[in-house]
């Protein structure tokens, strides 16, 4: 008895981090899900069958850090076709909305779009509202906005979609409040039970006076941001508040952004064998004509860097997805959601340029070429 399938990939090179495979197989989905990994998958007539000798297949992409409420907040971007240019099946929307606009975000973009979107809610009442090249005005900066007892209550009542509490700190976002606005992220994130996302950009607060105070489970974006306030000392050593922090469960998230990530740190980072558990994008519209543009090139520049093909991978899959607490994305297990990126390695000469206008010139990079969502088939447009 032949069993039935939706869609069957054929002759990829499968690479699924978390189930430590990496090696030609065939993926088969049924229903929305996968539904069988192995050698010579069994056909009949009727199903769908992509040959895809040459590419790879992971798990569905997740980029971490991106801006995706398109016409709601001046920062955000069209979340399909985002999605559909870097083969990312599930993007992570951090602080475009508080808990005063979270509703028109859900109605008119997350329930609207074909990629998963799931948020980590701003606490500061409208999110991420004032962010352009003509308007700056920092949402932490005004302890009014702070809005925690709505945070609590919108949270709540949404956990299918929010997945923890993000807070801005720093000099351009909190301005002279210090880590007063960390410390109702933490009570919010404390009375819903969830984890919260903190931005930093320059003091204050200082690097290790955020990673100080983040939980098991935190996640700190910008991580590898330059000078000031990056994770080094004077002399170039990690800084020991930042060991201490990974030690205790806190996760570390590149958000490249416009502003967010230098090479020269994360070449430092990496050569003392501390890599960032995830690698995102902070995609937003004042980055995605450069220096960010998209995913792939974000995961492109590890690649680069040296961290290999397979870490760079498992950054935007299975860690992301044990961050989210969401395990039915992240790998290929059957039964898992049918989503899954599908990519090419290019070799050649290419440009890298970072958020400091630091360049490096590579020898290859990661091409999104089609994807599944939910398992169906999308071509690249
Ligand atoms: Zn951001």
């Amino acid at each position: 008895m032949m069993e039935d399938f939706d869609l069957i990939l054929s002759n990829a090179h499968i690479i699924d981090p978390e189930q430590g495979i990496n090696e030609m197989k065939d993926i088969a989905f049924r229903n929305g899900k996968i539904a069988a990994l192995e050698n010579g998958i069994p056909r009949s007539k009727e199903v769908q069958v992509k040959n895809l000798s040459g590419s790879i297949v992971t798990p569905g992409l997740i980029d971490m850090h991106t801006h995706v409420y398109w016409g709601g907040t001046s920062i955000g971007i069209d979340a399909d076709s985002y999605s559909n240019s870097s083969a990312i099946s599930t993007l992570v929307d951090t602080g475009s909305v508080g808990p005063g606009n979270f509703y028109g975000f859900k109605k008119h973009v997350i329930e609207k779009s074909r990629a998963r979107i799931l948020i980590y809610l701003h606490v500061s009442h409208a999110g991420i509202f004032a962010f352009s090249d003509k308007v700056m005005f920092g949402e932490s900066e005004e302890m009014r906005l702070m809005d925690p007892e709505t945070a609590i209550e919108v949270a709540n009542a949404n956990k299918d979609i929010i997945v923890g509490i993000k807070v801005r700190l720093g000099k351009w976002t909190s301005g002279s409040n210090g880590i007063r606005p960390l410390e109702v992220a933490l009570k919010v994130g404390g009375a819903c039970n969830l984890p919260i996302m903190v931005h930093i950009d320059e003091p204050p607060p200082t690097y290790s006076e955020v990673v100080k105070s983040l939980r098991p489970g935190d996640i700190l974006t910008h991580c590898f941001r330059g000078f000031l306030n990056s994770p080094l000392d004077k002399t170039g050593k990690i800084m020991p508040e930042v060991l201490l922090a990974r030690s205790r469960g806190v996760y570390f998230d590149i958000g490249h952004g416009s502003k967010s990530f230098s090479f020269d740190i994360a070449r430092k980072m990496l050569a003392q064998n501390f890599y960032p558990d995830t690698i995102s994008s902070d995609i937003h519209r004042l980055c995605i004509d450069g220096p960010v543009y998209n995913q792939v090139t974000t995961l492109s520049k590890f690649y680069n860097l040296g961290m290999p093909l397979v870490e760079v991978i498992r950054s935007s899959t299975q860690n992301a997805a044990n961050i989210l607490g969401r395990s039915s994305l992240g790998n290929l297990k059957i039964g898992s959601e049918g989503d899954v990126s599908i990519l090419k390695i290019k070799k050649g000469s290419f440009d890298y340029v970072d958020s400091t206008e630091s360049r490096i010139i590579g020898d290859k990079k990661i091409c999104a070429e089609a994807m599944v969502i939910n398992g169906e088939w999308i071509k690249k447009t």
